[in-house]
């Protein structure tokens, strides 16, 4: 895992139209952690995010707002998405859109060599498409409307009708790939997961698949087909592509050498299209497929998916303004397990914050670095002879240190952050015990009192560089105040435990301040 090895993870790109909601900034923080995770342990990590801009919906959005759709584009991208990553720290290397010339042409290129390698071929489609959805839908994916839509088939997402549309396409032979899809999730079974998304794949590709329609005539806003002019390139087809774009396919082998595969973090909504179309696209181009696609769950406000249309979409900044940054970062990643779906509650989140953050970690580092500078002038001490209780801590640090590594390597990353608590609370019933402030008014435990305050600040510091992939602003503080050299960013998490203290601390400023209005 040290090895400088190439980590490349991916979000879906933003569809531009969609209105961030937590949701969204739920996947770019997990995928966030493990970039920085990686980084923090040594590898060539590489993380892509993005908007997908093309397709039907944007173009009649774009017209009702007397505006080009690349000019709704831009916009969309000024003034919500990149304002979203910044929201909650996300430290993406890159930021690709599907209206980059270097992904529109290498796109291109990608399909031209489907095309002459015989993958594609020219068909008549009729069928039921989803606007809302940019795809056809099979009559099971079909309800009966209701209100104003009674008497009509909608689609079971949208409650809108569907249209239906008859056009000559042109088709990807997907159905050629079925035994060669079923042969990669069965040996590799890490290729899909968590495991009931792996299974619903397996489930899903045994039917047999159907071959794809890739393209449309029927408006022009997308990437062209490069042999035939009057088609352009279906939008899912289109966006599953900037995962390699992004990284040089097809002007860069060097570049793209080194960062491909991927693994992807999607919503299960889109595993499909990540487990099943995009890893056939691949073979028949005959690249490697993504390392993982993992499927993580929905989030859920008072028992619904989170979406605009359903009214439960909060905005990221909501809870940011109020609790900031990490406290969102860590309340997602720490209440929710990573894979499953799980419930947003602000009475949920504060107490979490009030017991976990403040209580916990940041109340713990106040303490400490007060005690040095009460006890011992701001000068960490140095420690000659360590008790039992001492070693105990020194062994916590070491196995909550590769707990959490295991845990990241299965994308379990609240099981990581559980793992680092253990520490925060050891430490805590550590200096409950060891009494520092008894120990301080008798100078024939000088010894002791410096064992006891250097272990502790030790122990800070193995949390500081453990949690900084997770709580980055408050862990750069602590760090600072801890006297540590550099960046915390930049400290190896795999030796966290073996950083062994500054020389002064300065003053921390609480590290979760105490917020006293009331929110929801
Ligand atoms: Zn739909």
């Amino acid at each position: 895992m040290s090895d400088g090895s190439s980590f490349y993870i991916t979000t879906p790109i933003f569809y531009v139209n969609d209105v961030p909601h937590i949701g969204h900034a739920y996947t770019e923080v997990a995928a966030d952690v493990l970039a920085r995770w990686h980084r923090q342990s040594g590898d060539d990590a590489w993380l892509l995010t993005g908007t997908d801009e093309h397709g039907q919906k944007i173009l009649r959005t774009a017209t009702a707002n007397g505006v080009t759709p690349k000019a709704w584009a831009d916009r969309l991208v000024e003034t919500a998405w990149k304002p979203l990553l910044k929201t909650v720290d996300i430290q993406n290397d890159d930021f690709i859109r599907t209206t980059d010339v270097r992904h529109e042409v290498n796109a291109q290129k990608f399909l031209q060599h489907l095309f002459d390698a015989g993958h594609i071929y020219t068909g008549e489609y009729e069928g039921y498409y989803c606007v809302g959805c940019e795809e056809y839908k099979q009559p099971s994916d079909l309800v009966d409307g209701t209100g104003e839509f009674e008497g009509q088939p909608v689609c079971a997402i949208h409650s809108k009708p569907v249209e239906l549309l008859h056009e000559k396409n042109y088709f990807f032979r997907m159905s050629t790939f079925t035994q060669q899809l079923l042969d990669l999730y069965e040996s590799n079974p890490n290729f899909v997961q968590p495991e009931s998304a792996r299974n619903e794949v397996i489930s899903f590709v045994k039917q047999g698949l159907s071959d794809l329609s890739i393209s449309r005539s029927s408006f022009d806003w997308g990437i062209k087909v490069p042999w035939d002019e009057s088609h352009v390139v279906y939008v899912w087809f289109d966006a599953l592509l900037n995962y390699i774009t992004a990284v040089g396919y097809g002007q860069d082998d060097e570049e793209f050498a080194r960062r491909w595969p991927a693994t992807h973090v999607v919503g299960k909504d889109i595993l499909r299209f990540h487990a099943v179309i995009w890893p056939a696209m691949l073979l028949a181009a005959g690249l490697p497929v993504p390392t993982q696609v993992f499927g993580h769950g929905w989030l859920l406000v008072g028992g619904e998916k989170m979406s605009k249309s359903k009214l439960t979409g909060i905005a990221p900044s909501q809870i940011t303004e109020t609790f900031g940054s990490d406290a969102f970062r860590y309340y997602f990643m720490r209440a929710i397990s990573f894979g499953q779906d799980g419930s947003f509650s602000w009475e949920d989140l504060s107490a979490r914050y009030q017991s976990e953050l403040a209580n916990g970690f940041g109340n713990l580092a106040s303490r400490v670095i007060a005690m040095v500078v009460r006890y011992c002038d701001g000068e960490i001490p140095t420690a000659g002879e360590f008790s039992q209780a001492d070693e105990l801590i020194r062994g916590t640090e070491r196995r909550a240190t590769a707990a959490a590594m295991g845990a990241v390597d299965r994308l379990a990353i609240h099981e990581a952050i559980a793992a680092v608590w253990e520490l925060v609370d050891e430490l805590n019933g550590y200096i409950t015990s060891q009494e520092p402030w008894a120990l301080a008014k008798d100078p024939a435990q000088r010894d002791r009192l410096d064992a006891v305050l250097f272990t502790a600040v030790r122990g800070l510091g193995t949390l500081a560089v453990l949690l900084s992939p997770v709580v980055p602003r408050a862990t750069a503080r602590l760090w600072t105040a801890l006297g540590g050299v550099g960046d915390v960013a930049d400290q190896r998490i795999d030796q966290a435990w073996e950083w062994t203290g500054g020389t002064h601390v300065s003053p921390l400023e609480a590290l979760f301040p105490r917020i006293e209005a009331t929110v929801g």
